[in-house]
């Protein structure tokens, strides 16, 4: 999307016009955690190749700290803590320890840039994400990626993103806290690998597993929460901006805050 495409999508939205983003700083800075494992060379997933080594993750100046506590993770299987992309791709598409498996077209492991420094986590795959094997796609994806053209951000450039669990709930409904559970480890791992500056919770089932609390959106959105040294920004997921287009502006509110946040 291109600066004019950009204004005219928000003025259809009926909201203001984002001032161009402050440059991206060239590097992640100063790290707070140890360096991770270098990804491998090969890739599963429509992006860059991943960096050979990752400056650890730096914590964010919070104007509203959360609290500190992170929740534990939940490994299905301690050596998915330890697979590369390619591995952990492999591990996720013949996956079957929860009951999604059973009526999934494939799983869906998440795309964008597999070292960027925003990661979005939604909540599980729908019917057009699970026939085509990417995270939002249809109207809610188009919308994701207007919203996130808007700051200047895209999936195939800096950003990655991915869902709580890995297969389809059956109706779009939301996952469950055991198929949370059980989908946990490939989640952490993603992110561990990914290591990016700024989670973001697309809805509710994302901000509960990614805070280990089950509290509204409403009630999560304008402060910075922690995920195991990461800090996490919570928002209603797409799709409900879709069915409440009159609370857009939140949603626009939240990716300022985004916005200021990494350019930090
Ligand atoms: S949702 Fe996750 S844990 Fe359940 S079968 Fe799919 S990949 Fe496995």
């Amino acid at each position: 999307m291109d600066a004019a495409q950009r204004d005219e999508y928000l003025e259809l939205l009926g909201l203001e016009v984002c001032p161009a983003a402050p440059a991206k700083p060239a590097a992640k800075a100063a790290a707070v955690a140890p360096a991770k494992p270098s990804p491998p060379a090969a890739a599963p997933l429509a992006s860059p190749a991943p960096e050979p080594a990752k400056p650890a993750r730096r914590k964010l100046t919070a104007e509203q700290p959360a609290p500190a506590a992170a929740p534990a993770p939940k490994l299905a299987d301690a050596d998915i803590a330890n697979l590369d992309w390619q591995a952990l791709a492999a591990k996720v598409a013949a996956c079957t320890a929860c009951g999604l498996h059973q009526r999934r077209t494939q799983t869906v492991f998440g795309v964008g840039a597999q070292s960027g420094s925003l990661m979005l986590v939604g909540e599980g795959p729908g019917e057009q994400e699970d026939l085509l094997g990417e995270p939002f796609v249809g109207a809610a994806g188009q919308l994701l990626d207007n919203m996130l053209a808007a700051i200047g951000r895209s999936r195939s450039a800096d950003t990655y993103i991915a869902n709580v669990v890995k297969c389809r709930p059956p109706g779009n409904r939301k996952p469950q806290e055991d198929e949370a559970a059980a989908c946990s480890a490939y989640l952490d791992r993603q992110i561990a690998l990914v290591g990016p500056k700024l989670l973001v919770a697309l809805g509710g089932a994302a901000a509960a597993r990614l805070l280990g609390q089950d509290t509204p959106v409403g009630k999560l959105r304008g402060q910075i929460h922690d995920y195991q040294g990461t800090p996490v920004i919570v928002t209603y997921h797409p799709a409900y901006y879709l069915r409440k287009p009159a609370d857009k502006r939140k949603g626009w509110d939240d990716l300022k805050r985004i916005r200021a946040l990494l350019a930090e």
